[in-house]
């Protein structure tokens, strides 16, 4: 069998350059992570706060810790005084509460909207109109804690590459179209950046989804074995 250090460089050798490695520990040891750390890895992905939170206070400060399940809006308070990037928002009410939150931290905390490409009912994220309901919203204006700097989404689990290839392409040109839908409100808009993260592509995946425009690929059991 291969070391936790060894799979992370292979697969930081498969990965262009402009492609950004998430780490995803979730159910890991603390030691598991460290091995990951001293091979060089410093960014992070949990999909429990209470989990992130308690392995942020026990590892080095130069991590970066993204949150990439689904966030419970009345945890998010756990998370706002550390976590860099929440992958998977995907609702108005959420951002609000990351907004209050990052606020009594003094922070701005950058988001991606998760978005629903998948054919299975237990995913989670936005369809397009609902994308464009929450960018088109008021209140976003004034959010002045968050930053939204891209698009998050899972493809069905399948081994059907096809159907993959298209639920990739679909965000793919949701995340392309993004500027449009923002528009002209973005002078008034201080939480949207230009669009630059388009995560998507897990273990399975992510080779696929990187083809296919992927920014940011969250990877866990081909990193630290199967959970
Ligand atoms: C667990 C998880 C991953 C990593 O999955 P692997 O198949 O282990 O690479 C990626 N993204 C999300 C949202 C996850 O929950």
């Amino acid at each position: 069998m291969n070391t936790i250090q060894q799979n992370l460089l292979h697969i930081k050798s498969t990965l262009p350059e402009h492609v950004t490695l998430v780490a995803v520990s979730k159910t890991k040891p603390v030691p598991d992570l460290m091995e990951a750390y001293n091979a060089g890895q410093r960014i992070f992905g949990e999909n429990k706060i209470q989990e992130m939170a308690d392995k942020w206070e026990q590892m080095p400060k130069d991590i970066e810790w993204h949150m990439i399940g689904h966030v419970q809006t009345n945890k998010v308070k756990y998370m706002a005084p550390f976590v860099s990037l929440i992958h998977g928002v995907d609702s108005l009410k959420l951002l609000e509460e990351i907004n209050k939150q990052a606020k009594k931290s003094n922070r701005i905390i950058d988001c991606l909207l998760q978005i629903y490409i998948a054919e299975e009912e237990s995913k989670f994220g936005l369809d397009k109109e609902e994308l464009s309901a929450l960018l088109t919203s008021p209140i976003l204006e004034e959010m002045k804690n968050i930053r939204i700097v891209g698009l998050m989404g899972m493809a069905t689990f399948t081994d059907n590459q096809n159907q993959i290839k298209k639920e990739f392409t679909h965000l793919k040109t949701i995340f392309d179209g993004l500027n449009d839908t923002v528009g002209s409100r973005r002078d008034a808009l201080q939480c949207i950046s230009t669009p630059k993260t388009l995560s998507m592509g897990m273990s399975g995946d992510y080779q696929l989804a990187i083809s296919c425009g992927s920014t940011m690929v969250r990877i866990g059991s081909s990193i630290f074995g199967g959970r």
